[in-house]
């Protein structure tokens, strides 16, 4: 170990900082928050020193470093571009033992500041010893996503209630089981979905009634859990860090086929990945057969993911979904995901809106259940369309438009497999719409985006293979 890490009380204690710049500025706002009181060193001082001056948080002691301003400090920090200076101060807070920190010259530091992922009173603290900063940056970021700002709250809860988890279970491996169930259940989804009291609530419940974790003969069960994942249209960098959690902490995963394989490569290894759109195989499973499946993952005490494309509240089925385990008492929550429209249209280069062109606009799906026949009712004009499941219906979907008085020379533009590689743009005119499709071959899923801004394709293209205009 070339350093050791240790987490330092500077509550009420004094440090000093040489420097009062931007870097020294960003070094002070953690000091301060630490609740160090400050004494700053420095000629000049930007605005936010001056506030924090104002406001008695830090104290402005001379313009020049002096050896004697060091006299009572806990620590030092020297954010200066004078590097003579800097190593003058470092000299003479070494000389009196005094831990001291020199912004970007790692020789002088006898302490270094690591990069933090601040939880309070959680905090994660990541190193390299000065190998590569940079690594220790990229660590930080990835920690970032794997703790939602809940772990706070989280650890909150737990410091309030540390004395009577102490007395309620005396031996470590109890309390250790207590607090595995507590991270796996439903106290953290409570507080996920900003529902402080009760997870309070919950949390008091489980302290009084849970006997049986003494017990491992009879542990009491978890209650299991949903989670609607929209996973967006198929790139892997689209989703969300929320969706990335949730496929993290799965024990079951049900998704569909228009689920990408890259999405489900993020997923916990062990997790259980059930394809809910090979058990459909070509006909649509009935909705009823996949609800069956969810409730009885969600009631053996598991973590269920239900993953789907795109967001699981437009034209997901989502809103059944959750009706469904509502009425069957089953806890669930919702990660929304990047729609096919908003992500087809961003990489085909196509503003859905524009102050020039379209005003609004209309998200509709060619086909309903099948008793309520073919195409929609889509109206109004002079608004951007976009139609989702609507290749195959082509043919009515173009003749129902003109009908409704959209003009036959209307753009369009076909998405193809939007934001995967092989993502293909066809474009022409609603006249053209049929036999485009036809002589493109093109199929599921593709989304079709009519009114003027999709004509903007050819000119903003960016992604992948050209706009096709034949
Ligand atoms: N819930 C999904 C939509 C499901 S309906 C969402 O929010 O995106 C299925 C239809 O979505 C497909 O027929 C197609 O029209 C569209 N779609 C989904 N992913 C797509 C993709 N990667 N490229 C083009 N269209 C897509």
């Amino acid at each position: 170990m070339n350093l050791f890490p240790i987490f330092a009380n500077l509550a009420g204690r004094r440090a000093l900082i040489v420097g009062g710049g931007a870097v020294a500025e960003r070094k002070a706002a953690l000091l301060l928050s630490a609740g160090a009181q400050l004494d700053v060193v420095a000629v000049e001082v930007t605005p936010l020193f001056d506030k924090w001056i104002a406001a008695g948080k830090a104290r402005r002691c001379a313009e020049a470093f002096d050896e004697q301003q060091l006299d009572g400090c806990w620590l030092a920090i020297a954010a200066t571009d004078d590097r003579a200076l800097n190593a003058r101060v470092a000299a003479a807070a070494s000389a009196r033992r005094i831990f001291v920190n020199v912004v970007d010259d790692p020789p002088l530091c006898t302490f270094q500041v690591p990069s933090i992922v601040d939880r309070s009173p959680l905090m994660i603290a990541v190193s390299t010893g000065g190998a590569a900063p940079m690594l220790a940056r990229l660590a930080r970021e990835r920690i970032e996503t794997l703790f939602d700002h809940s772990w706070g709250t989280l650890a909150s809860l737990l410091e309030r209630a540390r004395s009577r988890i102490r007395t309620r279970f005396e031996r470590i491996a109890d309390r250790r089981r207590f607090y595995e169930r507590v991270l796996r259940g439903e106290i953290t989804s409570l507080l996920r979905q900003q529902r402080q009291a009760e997870a309070e609530a919950a949390l008091d419940r489980t302290l009084a009634e849970d006997r049986a974790v003494s017990n491992p003969e009879s542990p009491i069960p978890n209650p299991g859990s949903v989670t609607l994942v929209g996973a967006g249209p198929g790139d892997p960098g689209l989703i969300t860090l929320n969706a990335l959690r949730a496929l993290n902490e799965a024990d079951v995963i049900l998704h569909d086929r228009l689920v990408s394989a890259d999405v489900l490569d993020l997923a916990r290894r062990d997790a259980e990945r059930i394809d809910v759109g090979k058990i459909v195989g070509k006909h649509h499973t009935p909705q009823a057969q996949i609800n069956e499946l969810m409730l009885a993952e969600a009631r053996k005490g598991k973590r269920v993911v239900r993953v789907k494309g795109g967001d699981a509240f437009i034209f997901g089925r989502g809103g059944e979904e959750i009706e469904f385990l509502r009425a069957h008492g089953i806890a669930y929550s919702i990660v929304p995901g990047i729609t096919a429209a908003i992500a087809c249209a961003a990489y085909a280069g196509i503003p859905l809106t524009h102050r020039d062109h379209a005003q609004s606009v209309h998200f509709a799906t060619a086909h309903r259940r099948r008793s309520e026949g073919d195409v929609d009712a889509l109206t109004a004009h002079g608004e951007t369309l976009a139609v989702y499941m609507g290749v195959a219906e082509a043919a009515p979907l173009r003749d129902r438009l003109l009908a409704d008085g959209w003009p036959a020379d209307t753009p369009f533009a076909i998405v193809e497999n939007g934001t995967r590689p092989e993502q293909r743009v066809v474009v022409g005119t609603l006249a053209e719409l049929v036999e485009r499709v036809q002589a493109n071959d093109v199929h599921a899923p593709a989304l079709l985006i009519l009114g003027a801004v999709a004509a903007l394709a050819a000119q903003n293209h960016w992604f992948a293979a050209m706009p096709v205009d034949r």
